[in-house]
């Protein structure tokens, strides 16, 4: 293992991967990865891989909208050998009362006026994108047809490979137990395998930034929690979009290879490190998924699994340095979103680090808007 870097960033996810692509694709020479596992093997490999546009507020539009042009193009600027997989089936977000169709409506013209081509449809209309989309119950729905969803193995080994063309030097199985700070600067990491002299790390460990972030002595108001998520059998194609609901909590998506994949989120869940995964969210899953798509109760289930978000206060991602130790960055506390955000996460870290004007204002996004 090298012993000194430029930039060392900690966490082979998504994140991680693309600040590192994007870093020396601007001409950062010694840029290390760090994953302690292999690659994907946190959130961004467990995760539904959705990409949306429709948000309700403006940084996640814009980032959403970043990311998605990026990953119309993927293939070409990462100079991909094989398929990130990126199907562009849409987003068809249903809403179950008047309350949230008269937000959703809200929602669209505002994210129209940000280029984002959303729609409001009527249940008629939704039926026409899901035909056996059972509408009892429901009022309305909205649709951007440019949301879709990736495959997060792909996508993450396109982001690796490109980087690894450009130098990076990527180390799985190497675990950071600790970072080196002196007089408030950083000074270098502690790994299992042995230490690495940095001015520069980049905390992008999902959903152990709050640990990365202590080894640094600084707190970050972040928590994991488990999300679980099940796949089906692969089936003929019948789902083009990702069907999702707030008040429903669900969301469901058919991917290229026939499977269906569906997740739900939990409000009882604790706030840990578990990514274990049970019969009530199978059981919760099923019924809720089977009311609204009726003939997935045909459908055989055949495995499931659990991730963790990370979460913050605003529900909002942590970009940027941090004030209190120089040279300690963060993308951090992606909420459930990180995966979609990947694109922008990477090129607006690499900019921030090299301290050069960001495509997008992101200073809403610094961790001192929670002081
Ligand atoms: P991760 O992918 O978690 O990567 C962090 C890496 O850091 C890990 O590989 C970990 O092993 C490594 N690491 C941790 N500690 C250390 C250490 N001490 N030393 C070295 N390495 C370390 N997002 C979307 O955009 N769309 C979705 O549809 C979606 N669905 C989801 C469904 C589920 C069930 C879950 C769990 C998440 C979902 N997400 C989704 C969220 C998304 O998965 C994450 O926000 C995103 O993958 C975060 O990527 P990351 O690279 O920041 O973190």
């Amino acid at each position: 293992m090298i012993k000194t870097a430029e930039v060392v960033i900690i966490g082979g996810g998504i994140s991680g991967l693309s600040i590192a692509y994007n870093l020396a694709n601007k001409g950062v020479k010694d840029v290390v990865v760090l994953e302690k596992s292999y690659l994907a093997s946190g959130s961004t490999g467990r995760c539904g891989a959705g990409i949306r546009q429709q948000w309700g507020t403006e940084m996640n539009c814009r980032l959403a909208k970043l990311s998605c042009d990026f990953f119309e193009n993927a293939k070409e600027e990462l100079e991909y050998d094989g398929d990130i997989e990126f199907k562009q089936g849409g987003y068809l977000i249903l809403s179950s009362t008047e309350r949230e169709h008269e937000q959703f409506k809200k929602n669209v013209a505002f994210q129209n006026s940000l280029g984002i081509p959303s729609k409001l449809l009527t249940l008629d209309e939704a039926k026409e994108i899901v035909p056996f989309l059972n509408t009892d119950g429901l009022v309305s729905a909205t649709y951007c047809k440019k949301d879709g969803h990736l495959n997060p193995f792909y996508t993450t080994e396109a982001y690796a490979k490109a980087a690894e063309r450009l130098g990076v030097k990527i180390y799985k199985f190497t675990e950071v137990i600790d970072i080196i700070v002196e007089n408030g600067k950083i000074k270098g990491v502690k790994t299992n395998k042995g230490d690495i002299s940095t001015n520069i790390v980049v905390n992008a460990a999902g959903g152990y930034s709050q640990v990365i972030a202590d080894m640094a002595g600084v707190d970050i108001p972040v928590y994991s929690e488990r999300h679980q998520i099940l796949v089906t059998e692969p089936i003929e194609p019948i789902l083009g979009p990702m069907v999702m609901s707030f008040s429903l909590n669900l969301y469901c998506q058919q991917v290229p290879h026939g499977g269906i994949i569906m997740g739900r989120g939990d409000e009882n869940e604790p706030r840990d490190f578990r990514v274990t995964s049970g019969w009530h969210f199978l059981d919760e899953m099923t019924k809720t998924i089977t009311k609204i798509l009726p003939p997935l109760k045909n459908v055989r289930i055949i495995r499931q699994w659990a991730g963790l978000y990370n979460i913050t206060p605003d529900r909002q991602p942590i970009l940027g340095p941090v004030d209190e130790v120089e040279g300690f960055y963060l993308a951090v506390g992606f909420s459930g979103h990180g995966f979609m955000f990947g694109p922008a996460t990477g090129i607006l870290m690499a900019e921030k680090i090299l301290g050069e004007e960001t495509t997008l204002p992101i200073d809403m996004l610094h961790l001192n808007r929670f002081e």
